[in-house]
């Protein structure tokens, strides 16, 4: 008998994305571009974790297992004839909508649904954060909302007579960790389908549970906001029964919504590469855009809108007919200065559509403006990378959810002969350790030796060290040297955050990214400016990166010393002489996830800088949680190092191929 083809949660969010991606979903002659091992989701986010915290908070209730839809059906029905009851994972479908509700309280005649979310606020601020200044729902919160609107929806009508009640359970920020190890008290495992699961250690207390990390926070008004299409534009056009009742035929006859080409498409995950479209394979997104706009693969070599960096009218020009990046014009970007050394941002968008239009790949290097930059640094130059993490449970007693954990860090050192070296690291990985202070005691070793300029790509760094800062500043046996590790901290960055913090210091770090942004252009990085991307960009243009890297001086005797490679080679080309990424060089972080999940673990994102680390961070999570034998462990934190390292080399070769152009 075929699966029953029923509009789930997860659907609904996908029909809300885009409702053609139903059709896409799921056929295996759409290749997915989007992490589908659901262990790994499960590192990345804590989800799973927060929903067996949940039941605990919530306990006695009856779990539905069965991933049969009429088995679990029919399962939590029966339970549902009982007066009152609670139900985790319960079943509930009306026609052809079919829904796992999180946690399900009956009590009597009242349904109170509980969909639990990590996700946080913090609940010593005034208001919940569901609505904007404007009173429309909260964008960031809309997924959340509509994803518990459709299931009051179908809880609704499946079960006529109740009255339904909805609620968000999500982290509170307020809330202090009771206990130490309570993260670790959650286990993510594989079980042996290779699924993902949570195990509860049998050692959970009551005093762990004594502080509720988790707030329920009652949402029927924004859900009746949605089913009303108030707060929201994306129901106008049907309402939002009818949308829902839309998706589910659509989805359930297998038939293709009529697409409706975007900005949106940016993201989309439903592509394909030339040898999967060589095997036969289809692409989703080109298919959209042949249907829509008559697109032929000649138009597809072409670089499009969606290619244009931090251009936020894509919609309004593709609507108007401007789908190619040539197609902009000054006027569309608004094109102007901002008094400031180097490109706009509008500057900067309109060299890289002159370069695609007139097919220049050379790269624009701002040989001026970087020289007296460079002018203004202190030698030796330090270059510093972290590697962290939140969690929506803490690790240790204390900590907040989602309090932000540095549990790595790699430091090159550059001379002014131009001398190189791998200076330092830091990693702790050891189970239910809180390693911030000791992080940034490290670090402050390393770094207060001279005065030298340090540099970091992105702001990420300046992040992590203002909320070590509050950290020792809140906390309540704070170590002996909490002084000095506040005076360092302010020593190397700048504050500027609207909670009391204000300096800027003189040694404040340098931005690497933000030198990429106004001075350096190399039209390979198809527009991002990642370092994932400016990284082979430059190798691949410059000859005395090319010259002194093809040979493995890394880690050499008297060559550049390393701390975790040996006689390494960064430069290796393919059969068309392009030098290989070298992040592709490196060893496997994990050699149980396939090769499509691991490369989509280690891509990078520049809107999203902390899925930047997203393989670090998942690699800190299984170090963990999993029991790892004597071999595993270490290979997983080489692999972690070498990684580490190679983001703080990066920014080195940029600075070495840059410094060469100048002088
Ligand atoms: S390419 Fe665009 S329209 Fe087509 S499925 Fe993806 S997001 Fe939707």
């Amino acid at each position: 008998m075929p699966k029953p083809r029923y509009l789930t949660k997860s659907r609904f969010k996908l029909g809300m994305e885009c409702p053609t991606k139903l059709y896409y979903t799921g056929n295996p002659l759409y290749p997915d571009k989007s992490i589908d091992d659901p262990f790994l989701i499960a590192l990345a986010d804590g989800g799973y974790q927060v929903g067996e915290l949940a039941k605990q908070y919530i306990p006695g209730g009856h779990e539905i297992t069965s991933t049969i839809h009429a088995d679990a059906e029919r399962e939590t029905m029966a339970l549902l004839q009982q007066e009152n009851v609670i139900i985790y994972e319960a079943a509930i479908r009306f026609e052809s909508l079919f829904i796992r509700i999180d946690i399900l309280k009956k009590e009597g005649n009242r349904l109170n649904l509980i969909e639990v979310k990590s996700k946080s606020f913090d609940s010593a601020d005034e208001d919940l954060p569901f609505l904007n200044t404007k009173g429309a729902l909260a964008s960031s919160w809309k997924p959340y909302l509509y994803d518990i609107a459709y299931q009051a929806h179908v809880l609704k009508s499946a079960m006529p007579g109740h009255i339904i009640s909805s609620y968000l359970m999500i982290a509170d920020k307020a809330a202090k960790c009771p206990t130490d190890g309570l993260n670790q008290k959650f286990r993510i495992r594989r079980d042996h389908r290779n699924r993902k699961m949570v195990t509860v250690d049998t050692a959970l207390s009551a005093a762990d549970l004594s502080v509720p990390l988790l707030a329920v926070l009652p949402v029927d008004e924004y859900v009746g906001m949605i089913w009303n299409g108030a707060g929201t534009d994306d129901f106008i056009e049907r309402g939002f029964e009818a949308t829902i009742a839309w998706l589910a035929e659509a989805y359930a006859k297998n038939e293709k919504i009529a697409p409706s080409p975007g900005g949106k498409c940016r993201d989309c995950s439903f592509t394909c590469n030339d040898e999967e479209l060589q095997k036969g394979l289809k692409s989703g997104f080109r298919e959209c855009w042949r249907e829509t706009f008559n697109w032929t693969d000649r138009d597809f070599k072409e670089e499009s809108v969606l290619a244009l960096w931090d251009f936020r009218k894509k919609d309004e020009a593709i609507a108007s007919g401007k789908r190619k990046l040539a197609d902009i014009s000054e006027d569309d970007l608004g094109l102007k200065g901002d008094e400031k050394p180097g490109l706009s941002r509008s500057q900067r968008q309109l060299l890289q559509i002159k370069k695609s239009r007139s097919g220049n790949t050379e790269p624009y290097f701002d040989r001026e403006n970087l020289a007296a930059e460079m002018e203004q640094w202190t030698y030796p130059l330090h270059f510093i990378d972290f590697e962290t993490t939140i969690n929506p449970i803490p690790f240790t007693k204390g900590v907040a959810p989602y309090e932000m954990i540095g549990f790595q860090y790699s430091h090159h050192f550059v001379e002014r002969d131009g001398s190189v070296r791998h200076a330092g690291e830091y990693l702790c990985a050891e189970p239910g350790v809180f390693p911030n202070f000791s992080f940034v005691r490290a670090l402050k070793k390393e770094l207060e030796v001279d005065k030298g300029t340090i540099f970091r790509y992105s702001n990420h760094e300046n992040t992590v060290l203002l909320a070590i800062y509050r950290q020792l500043a809140a906390s309540e046996n704070p170590p002996k040297d909490i002084a000095d590790l506040q005076k360092f901290i302010v020593s190397i960055t700048h504050a500027d955050d609207n909670k009391g913090l204000f300096w800027e210091s003189p040694r404040n770090m340098v931005d690497l990214w933000y030198l990429v942004k106004r001075y350096y252009y190399d039209p390979y990085t198809k527009g991002s400016n990642s370092i994932k991307y400016v990284l082979p960009a430059v190798l691949n243009s410059s000859d005395f990166l090319k010259q002194k890297y093809s040979k493995p001086v890394y880690g050499a005797s008297s060559g550049i010393p390393s701390l975790n490679f040996r006689d390494w080679k960064w430069i290796e080309t393919d059969d068309s002489g392009i030098v290989k990424d070298p992040y592709s060089l490196l060893p496997k972080l994990f050699n149980d996830i396939d090769e499509k999940n691991q490369a989509l673990l280690l891509s990078s994102d520049e809107d999203n800088l902390i899925k930047n680390g997203g393989a670090a961070m998942t690699a800190f999570a299984r170090l963990q949680f999993e029991e790892m034998s004597d071999y595993e462990r270490p290979e997983i934190k080489v692999g972690l190092k070498k990684y580490c390292e190679l983001d703080t080399m990066a920014m080195v070769m940029i600075y070495e191929a840059w410094r060469e152009w100048i002088y």
